[in-house]
């Protein structure tokens, strides 16, 4: 018997939806839970209405494949970056981090993940055609790897270092100042532009 059987059934749905969260447990679901219970009618409604309507406004870039509110996202739309640079990141949240650090004003392209071989996650299922599509302009004069720095990251980084290596591009690799299995998407920004600041040519 688990400590929210005593709730009504209303609340342990909700219960068990908090904690499909990554991170939450039951007992801070629980908390959540009961806390909307506090929140005035309206907060709950505007709640509700955002959570129906989530995946109908959150896109996907077509060019960077970032979070967006329409086609493109407003890093990609916006006149003032510097559309001869692209940090290749792994996943889309690593960009907040990135931003955070306010010296990188190019632009960037999402994989949608990293190499894993045993998994089944090879270069077909990464955003990597989508690319060499972008490089075609030529416009890009660098990209920049910036995949995690552990072992899956680092074979990411060497496999587009070889897949882009004819591509007319400089290639570099953000500098090791982040730790070994370091979760970028959590890293803080002075790390990130030392990271940024210290890349080196890839070799
Ligand atoms: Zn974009």
């Amino acid at each position: 018997m688990s400590a929210n059987d005593s709730y009504p059934e209303a609340l342990r749905r909700l219960v068990a939806y908090f904690q499909r969260l990554p991170g939450v447990g039951g007992r801070t679901a629980s908390r959540l839970a009961l806390a909307l219970l506090d929140w005035p009618e309206e907060l709950l409604q505007g709640f509700g209405q955002e959570l129906a309507a989530l995946r109908a406004n959150v896109h996907w870039c077509h060019e960077c494949g970032n979070l967006a509110d329409g086609e493109r996202c407003r890093i990609c739309a916006a006149p003032d970056r510097d559309r001869s640079l692209i940090c290749v990141v792994e996943v889309a949240t690593q960009i907040p981090v990135f931003e955070s650090s306010g010296c990188y004003r190019g632009l960037y392209h999402v994989l949608g993940g990293r190499l894993l071989p045993l998994e089944g996650v090879g270069p077909e299922s990464l955003r990597i055609a989508e690319l060499h599509d972008r490089l075609q302009g030529g416009e890009v004069a660098e990209l920049i790897l910036a995949t995690s720095p552990d072992v899956e990251g680092e074979a990411t980084a060497h496999f587009l270092a070889a897949e882009f290596a004819e591509a007319g591009v400089r290639i570099t690799r953000i500098a090791a100042g982040v730790p070994v299995g370091a979760d970028l998407s959590y890293a803080d920004a002075a790390t990130m532009a030392r990271a940024l600041g210290g890349r080196r040519s890839f070799d």
